[in-house]
């Protein structure tokens, strides 16, 4: 055997035990993710693949959560570079559902068997705490057997509280990146990666169950920053974690930036389930859309979350956070519709209430 080709395979064969040791201990250290991002190949990705995917079976069967995203206003008071509904966007057409309307979009999504309604939007100071709390009580009051997930950006440990009070049960709000050099690369200096962080431990001591997460391959990340933002998905423990590639939107300074990969967002998707077996680990809407398959893929690397859209169609394509976001057009019941049949062509069931209590936890 020439030499080359011996070290070749003796490499593969360190990443294979960084993997099997990812497995059985669920971390790594600094220079060990650094080693096995940088050196990750098509071989190594489909075995870590494949671990990720025993304990995925292991933890979940073949069954897969749904969560409805409500997208209830692309306003916003903040301008990170890579958004397309930042503030500085003048071209966003820029929208709010009414009260009305995001119940009315919670009932939808009931009678299609959500239990889970994510209201996600900018950060819109139309929505004082006092507002919001008024709509969360009501969704808890119609809905008292469903989660109530927020995705609204930072706020203070007080505003928080007051939404769980009112009766919010979990929280989504990416890390977007640990390292703070790099979020200030993402980020006006009014951000900083440090309150983003302050944000998730405050959310996690009222008790919500919080979700966290990046962009893989935003402008400037590199090996030591995704190792870093493992070590801190560790740390934090959430319930959660979103990834999904960067996507560039023509009307931002990124605009002409390159996309992160689907490779390197399956890998992480593997890494992850094997760091945190039990995490709920969505294919998201950005895999979906920078690969027809993104999602099935996501769901055969590991992940067992979709989070189809409920928001009303003619707003769909106003949340545009990224050039060509995934949107159908379909009604949401024809979408659970396509998802479900996706899903079953790759061995995969998606869990909605049938009414019969059995499947009620699932939701
Ligand atoms: N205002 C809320 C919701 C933000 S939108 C908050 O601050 O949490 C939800 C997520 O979309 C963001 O956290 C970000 O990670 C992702 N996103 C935004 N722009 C994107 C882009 N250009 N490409 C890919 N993902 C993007």
């Amino acid at each position: 055997m020439n030499n080359f080709i011996k070290k070749t395979l003796d490499f593969s064969k360190d990443l294979k035990d960084l993997i099997d040791k990812l497995e059985a201990e669920q971390t790594l250290s600094k220079e060990e993710w650094m080693t096995l991002i940088q050196h990750r190949s098509a071989e190594s990705d489909a075995y870590l693949a494949e671990r990720a995917r025993a304990v995925q079976q292991k933890h979940y069967g073949n069954q897969i959560y749904v969560r409805g995203l409500i997208e209830f206003t692309n306003y916003c008071k903040n301008d990170c570079y890579y958004c397309g509904i930042r503030r500085s966007n003048s071209h966003a057409q820029r929208y709010r559902l009414t009260p009305e309307q995001i119940l009315d979009c919670c009932h939808q999504g009931y009678k299609l068997g959500f239990r889970t309604f994510v209201l996600q939007g900018g950060e819109d100071g139309f929505y004082t705490d006092a507002i919001l709390v008024d709509l969360i009580s009501r969704i808890r009051q119609e809905f008292p057997n469903c989660a109530i997930t927020l995705s609204i950006g930072e706020r203070s440990k007080e505003s928080y509280q007051a939404f769980y009070d009112a009766g919010a049960n979990r929280y989504l709000l990416r890390h977007e990146t640990y390292n703070q050099t790099h979020y200030s690369h993402l980020h006006p200096a009014t951000l900083t990666a440090q309150n983003r962080q302050r944000c998730l431990w405050d959310l996690k001591e009222v008790g919500y169950q919080v979700g966290t997460g990046i962009m893989v391959g935003s402008p400037g990340q590199t090996s030591e920053h995704l190792a870093e933002d493992l070590l801190f998905m560790k740390k934090l423990n959430p319930q959660m974690i979103g990834i999904g590639p960067f996507i560039p939107h023509h009307d931002t300074p990124f605009a002409n930036q390159e996309s992160g990969t689907m490779e390197l967002t399956l890998f992480l998707l593997s890494a992850i389930r094997l760091m945190i077996p039990k995490v709920l680990l969505p294919a998201t809407t950005a895999l979906g859309t920078i690969a027809p398959d993104g999602r099935e893929r996501g769901i055969l690397a590991g992940a067992n979350v979709i989070m189809p859209n409920l928001s009303p169609t003619n707003v769909r394509e106003k949340y545009l956070l990224y050039d060509n976001k995934l949107h159908t057009g379909d009604e949401s019941a024809q979408a659970v519709l396509h998802l479900q049949k996706s899903m079953k062509n790759i061995g995969y069931q998606i869990v909605v209430d049938r009414g019969d209590s059995k499947n009620k936890k699932n939701l």
